[in-house]
């Protein structure tokens, strides 16, 4: 495909509950887009290339953890060049992403940060969302709960403990 007869893309919201194909017509060429989503209203950049060349490399960190590094050579519409350098993270899967020379491929940032690659050349997508700050989520969704049920179980024993003391006058005499 031509760089200049690039003028409409379906872009992916990168609001991972929502998700919605925005048909998003190109203007002027423009080394990025500021896109905001119809649906949920999310604002988020994207560039939209053409690949030079890609070059990846998976690296094992430990059992769980890996990571590929990518270098992806790219013309924006304008006509200029440029190098995008990331890395993906993946707990328990080295996952690769297919991006060939002259594929159509849109970079998606959400507060400045990589969320989704598109490969419009074969209909194929890749989300880089943090696995880190989801774990940590988890984690205090976990200790709220266990908080909550701790203070409950305080609370139960001790209106036990007072309708306990009422039922018993001679305990109740002897404290007075
Ligand atoms: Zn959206």
């Amino acid at each position: 495909m031509n760089i200049n007869d690039i003028k409409q893309v379906s872009i992916l919201c990168p609001n991972k509950y929502c998700n919605e194909t925005i048909l998003y017509e190109i203007k002027a060429p423009a080394r990025s887009f500021a896109i905001e989503c119809p649906s949920c209203s999310t604002k988020f950049n994207s560039q939209v290339v053409v690949v030079r060349s890609k070059r990846s490399r998976g690296k094992k960190v430990d059992d769980i953890l890996s990571i590929r590094d990518y270098s992806v050579r790219v013309w924006f519409l304008t006509g200029e060049e440029d190098l995008f350098e990331f890395s993906d993270s993946a707990f328990l899967k080295d996952r690769d992403f297919e991006l060939r020379q002259r594929d159509v491929a849109i970079f998606t940032y959400l507060n400045n940060r990589l969320t989704i690659i598109q490969n419009l050349t074969i209909n194929r997508y890749i989300t880089f969302y943090s696995y880190k700050r989801e774990l940590g989520k988890t984690c205090l969704i976990l200790l709220s709960v266990f908080v909550g049920i701790f203070f409950l179980c305080g609370l139960v024993f001790v209106v036990l403990f007072i309708i306990q003391i009422i039922n018993t006058p001679e305990l109740l005499s002897s404290l007075m």
